[in-house]
């Protein structure tokens, strides 16, 4: 016999969805006692926070039991937090404000990650990682951005549970405009071989609500690379380039704020 649909809601399903639209008045009534200060900014039509950058999110990729890609007794983690600490130190000279998703070598989630950063009202999130290839020729960096990103009001979405945020379907032209400022900037400033931008609906990027970008800064698996990461003004190189490439971004922001106007590097 084949299973049919079920062609009417049962008591439990009309009873969900009263209680839904009882919660959600409640959640407007709510939003009227708060005080103006205290609501949500919606910024623009899409819910983008379109103001100048000043604080970056730096997350460093793995930590505590999680180690990322080893080789030759090269850690991907120890790599991720040395080149964060040394953009934090860049980033912080040129004036911005900056927080780390960990300091030290400690385990934390990808949605504590993405918490940290869906915290503030307006920042930038760049997270490091490295590469391993499945060809020991693989080479280069590139740096990913989400086509499709969290734009939900982070103050409803925190205490109602049922209206968690749902991803935006346009593609999120301020991480990928970040994106290419960075890897620009990434391959000026290393040599490294250039293998692009691309989207790629990593969690910890898709999550964050503000301008989030993944760096891939090199493959473990590669002799060249490798060899070159274990130096540290290789390393320095590399923080400089993705301070470089966020510096970039925020200039552009700051004179053109509509984020869908901010050009890809070179055009
Ligand atoms: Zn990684």
């Amino acid at each position: 016999m084949l299973w049919r649909a079920p062609t009417g809601y049962g008591p439990l399903q009309r009873g969900l969805a009263w209680a839904g639209l009882i919660l959600m008045l409640a959640s407007f009534g709510w939003l009227q006692l708060l005080p103006p200060s205290e609501r949500v900014q919606i910024s623009s039509d899409d819910g983008w926070d379109r103001g100048p950058v000043r604080l970056v999110v730096i997350d460093a990729g793995h930590g505590g039991r999680d180690s990322g890609a080893i080789r030759d007794g090269v850690i991907e983690k120890d790599l991720t937090i040395d080149v964060a600490r040394r953009l934090e130190q860049l980033l912080r000279a040129r004036g911005f404000r900056t927080v780390l998703t960990r300091s030290g070598d400690e385990a934390v989630s990808l949605a504590e990650r993405t918490a940290i950063a869906n915290e503030q009202r307006n920042c930038v999130f760049v997270s490091i990682h490295f590469d391993e290839g499945g060809r020991a020729a693989a080479t280069g960096v590139n740096t990913y951005y989400a086509a499709r990103q969290q734009t939900a009001e982070p103050g409803i979405t925190s205490w109602l549970p049922f209206l968690q945020p749902v991803s935006n379907e346009s593609t999120n032209v301020g991480s990928q405009s970040l994106a290419g400022f960075v890897q620009q900037a990434l391959v000026t400033r290393t040599g490294a071989v250039d293998r692009g931008t691309r989207a790629q609906q990593f969690y910890v990027i898709a999550n964050v609500r503000h301008p989030a970008v993944l760096v891939e800064g090199g493959f473990l698996t590669n002799q060249e690379d490798l060899s070159k990461l274990t130096r540290e003004e290789y390393r320095q190189e590399l923080a400089a380039a993705i301070s470089d490439g966020i510096k970039h971004y925020s200039e552009v922001v700051r004179e053109r704020p509509t984020v869908a106007a901010v050009p890809e590097p070179g055009t």
